[in-house]
């Protein structure tokens, strides 16, 4: 019975990327739909890569001095109002709680699209003085969004994220903090995740509803598709007045107090997943990968029992060294059946255990992102093992960084901008005059969008805006985007 059970095809990413990635998703078993519109089910393996890459963004987040605390999904109407950039930018997108069991509530309370609003009335209790700042509190929970438009993981109804809010006494250490969170999501992207990305400043149209400004984190995904991966704002002072987060000064003069906010989501897990990926399936990198390596026993009739014996020992050894490492002693399946079954599951490292490669002491290692091929001895195969996935980690890296760099244009003629856009899908570098027309213009007429202006000095300046030919103020990356 078991013999008949093939892995159905996954559609090839050159013919339709977002069926590529569906397919990916679903028969690896990362998620399912949920009967729910927009919902997705993240299922066990799915899950497992979330919880590593939550535990590894978790650590950076408190190494910079923030802590983690729990807010509640409700936030009454009221507060949503408070800030009027913030409700008129969410109002769309927030479902609403207007009964709680037959009692009809009396003000509607909103599932939180973002928290801003109840932990700033939260804070202006807790903030009194110059010795409560700075407050930096994250906070790791789900989001509603109503959305019209649903793709799993990229964009959900309800998605799981972080947010930090954080609180400070000046414009000075609020930007400082906001942009060493930036550089936290670049490192945790391209360090943890393997993949590149653009750091950058949104402009006034794409910032976040009622922050001063709005950095971001842009990767590139293969179809030449930009993805948001992280944004981080510097709130100003708007939050704070209106929910009255003041304090005391060293002068004894009440002030108000300087905000930031900031959220990865599950977003990160679509970009992984699209970045690395290939027409047999997933790609993991080692470090996110809920199986480092696969082990699996070629068993014939007559030595099974020593194969079995080996193939356990070795996972047994591998994971006592801090590799995760899984054995597949499934006898329902012919080995070649588990190789592109963990092939399509993206595990990053095979090993091959057969009557014969034990005799020889040594064992077939294949590796999932290139399928090279090594013979490992058995006495050395943790150390080897760790080695492999550490190059594997750089690999993957090297490879995206490699596929950005090389989908960066730049032009300074819109013609040839249309065609860039149309035909070789990418980041295309060109100047702006800064007016928000010429921004809307673009995107009306090409669908790309300003996705960051760049923070680092570019080598590349162009001269004239892209649209209207005027002086450009800046230089920017224009794509379009998930
Ligand atoms: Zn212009």
């Amino acid at each position: 019975m078991a013999e008949e059970r093939y892995i159905s095809e996954i559609t090839p990413r050159s013919d339709d990327f977002s069926q590529w990635y569906i397919d990916c998703l679903k028969r690896a078993e990362v998620i399912d739909y949920a009967p729910v519109k927009g919902c997705m089910v993240i299922r066990p393996y799915g899950y497992a890569i979330w919880e590593r890459m939550r535990d590894m963004l978790d650590s950076r987040i408190k190494a910079l001095g923030v802590k983690n605390a729990y807010f509640p999904i409700f936030i009454p109407e009221s507060f949503l109002k408070k800030e009027a950039e913030h409700v008129e930018g969410f109002a769309p997108e927030v479902a609403w709680v207007t009964k709680g069991g037959d009692e009809v509530l009396e003000e509607p309370l909103a599932l939180r699209p973002t928290s801003e609003a109840i932990i700033c009335h939260m804070y202006s209790k807790w903030i009194q003085s110059y010795r409560d700042l700075p407050l930096l509190i994250n906070q790791w929970a789900n989001i509603i969004r109503w959305e019209k438009v649903t793709r799993p993981f990229l964009r959900t109804t309800e998605f799981l994220w972080q947010e930090g809010h954080t609180v400070h006494a000046s414009y000075e250490e609020a930007e400082e903090f906001a942009l060493s969170v930036l550089d936290m999501y670049a490192e945790f992207y391209e360090k943890d995740l393997g993949v590149p990305v653009i750091k950058g400043q949104k402009t006034e149209r794409e910032k976040f509803p009622g922050a001063l400004t709005t950095y971001a984190v842009e990767a590139l995904m293969p179809d030449g598709r930009a993805l948001q991966g992280g944004t981080t704002h510097n709130l100003g002072q708007h939050f704070a007045r209106v929910f009255g987060i003041k304090y005391l000064n060293e002068e004894q003069e009440e002030v108000y107090a300087w905000q930031t906010s900031w959220g990865v989501s599950t977003r990160s897990v679509g970009a992984v997943i699209m970045t690395h990926g290939d027409d047999e399936g997933l790609i993991l990198p080692p470090s996110i990968a809920p199986y480092q390596v696969v082990v699996v026993p070629i068993i014939f009739e007559r030595t099974r029992e020593e194969t079995l014996k080996k193939a356990r020992e070795i996972t047994e050894i591998l994971n006592r060294k801090g590799i995760r490492a899984h054995l597949d002693d499934r006898l329902e399946y012919k080995a070649g059946w588990k190789f592109s079954e963990w092939e399509m599951r993206g595990v990053p490292l095979r090993i091959e255990v057969g009557p014969r490669d034990i005799e020889r002491g040594s064992l077939p290692v294949v590796r999932r992102h290139n399928r090279e091929k090594e013979e490992v001895d058995i006495e050395s195969i943790d150390k080897v093992v760790k080695k492999i996935l550490k190059r594997i980690q750089a690999e993957l890296y090297k490879r995206a960084d490699h596929y950005l760099k090389g989908h960066i244009q730049f032009t300074e003629d819109y013609e040839e901008f249309k065609v860039l856009i149309d035909e070789r899908a990418g980041l295309i570098m060109a100047g702006w005059c800064g007016d928000e027309e010429c921004e809307e213009a673009v995107q009306e007429e090409t669908k790309a969008t300003v996705r960051v202006i760049p923070l680092e000095e570019v080598k590349w300046q162009a001269k004239k805006c892209i649209r209207c030919g005027r002086k450009a103020k800046r230089t920017v990356y224009y794509a379009r985007a998930y």
